[in-house]
């Protein structure tokens, strides 16, 4: 990956954050003129879809990623810019994932809200290139997911503080689900004996899964920060060796990423290749996870189906 993609880490973060903070002094939002919704923008669609869970019919939420696009690698386009321009409040993972937004903000400049969903949880880093980098994928710990749900509560409150009563309600009913669904993915996983829960996938997203479901990520083919450059020959090696030495049963693939070095490592290393998790996407229409829930769910059963 590139210095000015590793660059979007916590410090260029609050940068954006500060930036918010000047131009959307609290508690006093833009007016909201009687019959128009708040004008919200998303960056990744499961972003999106838990904005839209907690919004209700009070806002018209704008993804900005189309499904099925990888957000380290995304190059915004025009009708991007407008729909920044005109959002009260923009939604973003944070934590290094929309490398593309820094330069975007700037470019398109006015005043709004901006709401990193991963600000306030721990990071994981990891190695990349020799340095340390944060891992953005938070997500994947369900227990994160509500914690996202509750800066999506306190951005739209922000912004909108007439809607709170139901933004309030919209996210407890939401969190209820989203507890239910960490506590299912933790029966599943039972089905796994448990030396058999161990990941190789094709960029490195599972790590807080990992470590909330009781998973050991063996390998990735890409790192965290995204895929970019193709992997090398001692990195493939080094791999398929881990596999090996390790009993893993399954590549798994991901809808954002190109198969063609899982398929070839699952050939050389003589595993199963697993197609296709949804992980910095949502899957479109008839996929089964066009919500972030059905997102987790089609996961966890793909990984409970291979790895059982
Ligand atoms: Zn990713």
């Amino acid at each position: 990956m590139s210095s000015s993609q590793r660059s979007l880490c916590p410090l260029t973060l609050l940068v954006v954050l500060a930036l918010s903070a000047c131009t959307a002094a609290p508690g006093t939002p833009a007016a909201q003129p009687a019959g128009t919704r708040l004008q919200v923008v998303a960056t990744t669609t499961f972003i999106g879809d838990m904005v839209r869970n907690v919004a209700g019919d009070r806002a018209e939420v704008t993804v900005l990623l189309p499904v099925g696009a990888d957000p380290h690698q995304f190059e915004p386009r025009p009708s991007d810019a407008a729909a920044i321009a005109k959002a009260q409040v923009l939604f973003m993972n944070g934590a290094g994932l929309e490398a593309f937004l820094e330069p975007l903000l700037k470019s398109v400049g006015g005043q709004r809200i901006v709401v990193e969903c991963a600000q306030g949880l721990p990071l994981r880093t990891v190695k990349e290139d020799g340095r340390m980098v944060a891992d953005p994928h938070l997500w994947y710990d369900v227990r994160n997911a509500i914690h996202y749900v509750e800066n999506i509560r306190a951005g739209l409150i922000q912004a909108d503080p007439a809607g709170r009563a139901v933004y309030t309600a919209n996210a407890d009913r939401y969190m209820a689900q989203l507890r239910d669904l960490d506590g299912w993915i933790v029966e599943q996983v039972k089905q796994i004996p448990p030396e058999q829960r161990k990941l190789v996938t094709s960029h490195d997203t599972f790590g807080y899964f990992a470590r909330r479901y009781g998973f050991e990520v063996i390998g990735a083919i890409f790192p965290a920060g995204g895929v970019e450059a193709q992997p090398s020959a001692q990195d493939i090696a080094a791999l398929i060796s881990a596999i090996k030495a390790t009993g893993v049963k399954a590549i798994f693939t991901e809808s954002t990423v190109d198969p063609k070095f899982a398929e070839q490592i699952a050939r050389d290393a003589g595993v199963k290749v697993v197609t296709k998790l949804y992980t910095d996407s949502l899957g479109g229409p008839g996929s089964g996870a066009e919500t972030y829930i059905d997102l987790m769910r089609f996961d966890v059963q793909a990984i409970v189906e291979a790895l059982k």
